[in-house]
Parts: structure tokens; C-alpha cells; sequence
């Protein structure tokens, strides 16, 4: 433990709802959370809030767990997977402490500090549209707390449904010290009488936050400013239950460069904008294979209005189907994306946070050591998407090539097996070292280099103007270089990267007057369908003998086809 440790453990808490994958905005609270405990000896727990019945706490809405995992921020305590979690101040899920809750309640019934509303949801909306109607704020008017004991037990005995709220007090100033902003306050006039307990028996966000946070002994709260407010609330109800008062730390928005939040929602915009380019009516049917299919009902209500969504694998297959790229928003996006986990956090750490002295790359180890609260800053942080590729640049060419085989690796076998399927241990190194100087991220030697892995008869020939003038154009032509070394290859017996440099240059020299180029063009297009790939010698050894002669003669047999403009 730090010299400087307090005398109380610290323990923070990340609490999320379960929503899926983890959000960029999110990953850098789990990961404020987690250096401020970590750098003190402290604990770093998760709690997950699903008492709202519409989420579930199904393998989908929990995928963020894994995001966690893949950034390195264990847990220590919360729900178990993959080794992290338990704990003896669990359950870690709110929707399994239902029971706990419900002594707090009768607490503050029973002392007056909160009341049964029976006001139905009807009757709500209709006040607060006669409020709108007169221009003034709404605010709850207290009717249930008016009324007489009798016939509050009348109502509980016809067994009426109510809320519980709890009683904001009147005339005073609400104030609280948040380690960001500074001093916070407002009048009590401006906070209604909230809900504290839901009609079904569930307790509110405001409530279970409460009694968590005290029962699993949290000392420190950092989330989200979106929460400022809400702060008044947790903190009255602090007092009506005799609990501590964490200390707050309420972190500003991340945004887009133009300093719109940044939000799950930008990947629909980006995809609706490419839809009406591309002139799209109707929502288009995809690949056979693909079991994503887009209603037209669903299609005409996803267009209509920039807050809708379409589900994951929705967006996924539209985008391919548009070619376009959505921007990345989830933690999972930028992992499947081929960005390094440790540059997620390094990057993650700076928006709001530095270390100050100018230092802006550093490790997880770091972090903890540096890390503290009077260092983050109020104002929202902006996204650079540039400044993440530069730095995920750098972090693998600092790699050796080894490591960077390990990583590409461990990326293909979560991403696209097909490259292991298709290549052995060698190949696929080779394939690793050709790729590593161009890399910025894992994910650019999967796109380059897909055509390894399609079968022989499955490439695509690129019908551009330089893919036929590489092939028909010269004396002897780019196809008839590409009969002869049908034939070359055909008997080279060393298949490796020098052996067909030696023969491919020897042949070059004989024919082509020393001109690699006119050779390796025909002969890399030939093999990738386009005029871009590794190293050719390694290309070829990467393929192996028979693809590439396959290859060679699947491009001579299209000859005709390739010589005519398209
Ligand atoms: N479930 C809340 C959220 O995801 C947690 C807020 C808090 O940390 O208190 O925003």
C-alpha cells in the first residue's frame, strides 16, 4: 500500500445498467474508478443497476464484463466471470437485493421522511400538462402527504397502488463538495419530492444507489456529470438513514470533435446519411447467410428520426452492404477494429485526466501511480480519433516483430479464424513480419490481406485501368510474362521467399530486361485481384505453390474479360 494510503480503505464502484457493450464514455469512469482505488490500495468494485425491469441482465446486455476484462480492469468484487468478482458484500446485482432494500424503506415511512403518493400516472401526466399549458415548472403538489391517516390505510386496504416519495425539506440550501466541480448547491425549492420506491415494489435509482453505496462501504463516488444533480437527492437520503457521505468526483461528457456527445447513436446517423446517398428506399436484402433482416415497418421508423437505433447486427450488416465505415463508439468496436488495449487506456486516461509535465504515453502501472482526482477537468473531453490511430501506431511499431505475430494472432483468433484456418504457423508469420512496418492497427493487415484467404477461385479482379493496362500492356504483354511463369513456378522446387526472388528475378532478367515490375505487377494481380499487396516474394511464399498457380491460371482464363475496358 502507498505510503500516502488513507486510514480508511478507499473503494470506489463502477455501477452500469446492463446495455450491451461498454461505451467509450463509460470505459474512462470504470477506468477513473478503478486507478483511483488501485493507486491507494484500495478496492474497485462493480455493481450492476437493473432494477429497471425493461433491461434484462441477459449474455447480451452484459458484454460490457468482457470489455472491462479486455482493458484490464479487474474487479474486485461483483459479479463472477473469468476470474474476476464475488465478494461478501454481494449480491452485486440490484435486482437480487430487493430484500435489502426494504427496512430502509419502512425507515423512513416510519420517521416521515418519506410518504406513500397514490397519484396515478394518468393523473401525473394530466398535472404536469396543465403546468406546461400555464408556462411554469412543474412540481409535484403534495396531495397524498395531505391526506389523513384513515384514509391513506382505506386506500392501502383497497389496495391501491402507490409510490413512495421521499420529502424534499423546505427552504433550504442543498450543497455538497465534488472533487471536479468544486462547491455544488442548490435551493431545496427546485428538487420535488422524488420517487424513491416504484409502484411495482422496486426501489428507484436514487434509492438503491443509497443503500448500496453504503452497505458495500463505497468511499468514493466518481461517475458521470449527467449524475450532479441527483447528488442532492442521494445526499438527503444519506441523512434520513444516518449513512456517510462518500466523497464525489462528477466527470464531464466525452464528445465528437465538433462537440456533439458522443453516443451509440452517431453509427445510425452515419449509416442513415450513407442511405441517402446511396438513393436507398427500401431496406435491402442481405447476403444469403446473414440472418439479419431489416422490416420495412422497422426500415421507415429507423429513417424518420435521428434518435432511433437499429440493433447491432443491423448496423453491422448495413454498413457492409453500404461499404461504409461506422465510427467506432463501444469499446468493442475499437477492439474489433484492431486497437490495442493498453492504448485504450492510455488514451481513455486523457480525456479529462494528465499527468501534467507534458507526459501523454504511459502504461497501466503508471496510471495508478499518477492518478488523482485534482487533476481531471470540468470541461467535456474531445474524442480524437486522429491522436488514438497515432498512438496505436506508435505502441505496435514499437513492437518487435514477434510480438506483433503474437497480437495479430490473438486478434484473428477472436476475429477472423479463417486467416489461422487458411494459413500454417509459418505463413502466418510471414504474413505478420510483411504487414508490420504499414500497420496502425491489427485490423489493416485483415483488410489488405483478405485475399489470402478467399479460395483460389473466388478472387475478384479489379477491372480498373491499371489492372489491365499491368496486363495487356508491354512486349511481351503482362499475361504472356504470366504463361511463361506458369510454367517457371511450376517447377521450382524452394518455395520460399529467396528461392522465388532468385527465380523470378532470373526470369525478369531473361524476358523483361530486368524489370521486376513488369513481372511482379501481372503476377500480384493475378494472385490478389488488385495492385496492392506484401512484398510479392512474400506474397507468393505466403500463398504457397498451388494457390499461386491456381491463381496465375484462373487470371489467364479470364484474359478476355480483363482486356476489355468494363
Ligand atoms: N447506473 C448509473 C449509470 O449508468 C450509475 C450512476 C452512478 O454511478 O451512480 O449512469
Amino acid at each position: 500500500m502507498p505510503e500516502n494510503a488513507p486510514s480508511t480503505r478507499v473503494r470506489t464502484r463502477f455501477a452500469p445498467s446492463p446495455s450491451g457493450h461498454l461505451h467509450v464514455g463509460g470505459a474512462r469512469t470504470a477506468l477513473f474508478c478503478w486507478a483511483y482505488a488501485k493507486g491507494r490500495g484500495g478496492d474497485f468494485i462493480l455493481r450492476i443497476e437493473d432494477t429497471d425491469q425493461k433491461r434484462s441482465s441477459d449474455a447480451s446486455s452484459m458484454a460490457f464484463l468482457e470489455d472491462l476484462k479486455w482493458l484490464g480492469l479487474q474487479w474486485d468484487e461483483g459479479p463472477e466471470f473469468n476470474g474476476s468478482g464475488g465478494g461478501d458484500r454481494g449480491p452485486y446485482y440490484q435486482s437480487k437485493r430487493l430484500d435489502t432494500y426494504k427496512p430502509y424503506f419502512q425507515k423512513l415511512l416510519d420517521s416521515g421522511a418519506a410518504y406513500m403518493a397514490f397519484e396515478t400516472a394518468e393523473e401525473l401526466d394530466a398535472a404536469r400538462a396543465t403546468a406546461r399549458a400555464e408556462k411554469r415548472a412543474y412540481r409535484y403538489d403534495r396531495a397524498s402527504l395531505k391526506l389523513d391517516p384513515a384514509t391513506v390505510e382505506q386506500y392501502i386496504r383497497e389496495g391501491r397502488p402507490y409510490v413512495v416519495r421521499f420529502k424534499v425539506p423546505d427552504d433550504t440550501q442543498l450543497t455538497f463538495r465534488d472533487e471536479v466541480l468544486g462547491e455544488v448547491a442548490v435551493s431545496s425549492g427546485e428538487v420535488d419530492d422524488f420517487v424513491i420506491r416504484k409502484a411495482d415494489g422496486y426501489p428507484t435509482y436514487h434509492f438503491a444507489v443509497v443503500v448500496d453505496d453504503e452497505l458495500m462501504g463505497i468511499t468514493h463516488v466518481i461517475r458521470a456529470q449527467e449524475h450532479t444533480n441527483n447528488t442532492f437527492k442521494h445526499n438527503l437520503i444519506q441523512e434520513a438513514l444516518g449513512f456517510n457521505r462518500p466523497t464525489y468526483a462528477h466527470i464531464s461528457v466525452v464528445t465528437n470533435p465538433d462537440g456533439s456527445k458522443m453516443s451509440k447513436r452517431d453509427k445510425d446517423k452515419a449509416l442513415r446519411a450513407a442511405v441517402r446517398e446511396a438513393k436507398l428506399d427500401n431496406a435491402p436484402e442481405f447476403q444469403p447467410g446473414t440472418d439479419v433482416t431489416i422490416r420495412e415497418e422497422e426500415w421507415a421508423w429507423w429513417m424518420e428520426s435521428k434518435d432511433r437505433q437499429l440493433n447491432m447486427e443491423a448496423v453491422k450488416a448495413l454498413a457492409e452492404y453500404l461499404g461504409v465505415e461506422v465510427p467506432e463508439i463501444d469499446i468493442d468496436d475499437f477492439r474489433r477494429a484492431g486497437y490495442l488495449p493498453e492504448v485504450m487506456v492510455n488514451y481513455l486516461a486523457l480525456l479529462g485526466w494528465s499527468p501534467g509535465e507534458n507526459i501523454e504515453k504511459f502504461d497501466r502501472d503508471f496510471l495508478i501511480q499518477r492518478f488523482s482526482l485534482d487533476r481531471i477537468v470540468k470541461s467535456p473531453a474531445k474524442f480524437d480519433r486522429d491522436k488514438l490511430l497515432a498512438f496505436n501506431l506508435d505502441a505496435i511499431q514499437a513492437m518487435s516483430v514477434e510480438q506483433f505475430t503474437d497480437r495479430l494472432r490473438e486478434h484473428c483468433r477472436q476475429f477472423h479464424p479463417e486467416f489461422l484456418e487458411k494459413l500454417d504457423d509459418d505463413a502466418f508469420s510471414m504474413l505478420a513480419a510483411a504487414n508490420h512496418e504499414r500497420s496502425k492497427t491489427l485490423e489493416d493487415p485483415v483488410r489488405t490481406c483478405r485475399f489470402f484467404v478467399v479460395p483460389d477461385d473466388h478472387i475478384v479482379y479489379e477491372h480498373s485501368k491499371p489492372v489491365r493496362k499491368h496486363l495487356t500492356g508491354g512486349e511481351p504483354s503482362g499475361f504472356e510474362h504470366l504463361e511463361a511463369l506458369a510454367e517457371t513456378l511450376a517447377e521450382l522446387s524452394r518455395w520460399t521467399a529467396e528461392g522465388l526472388e532468385h527465380a523470378i528475378s532470373e526470369y525478369a532478367n531473361v524476358h523483361a530486361s530486368g524489370k521486376l515490375g513488369k513481372v511482379a505487377q501481372p503476377l500480384r494481380i493475378a494472385v490478389s485481384g488488385g495492385t496492392v499487396s506484401p512484398p510479392i516474394f512474400d506474397t507468393l511464399a505466403i500463398l504457397g505453390k498451388q494457390s499461386t498457380l491456381n491463381r496465375i491460371n484462373l487470371c489467364l482464363a479470364k484474359r478476355e474479360e480483363l482486356s476489355t475496358p468494363a
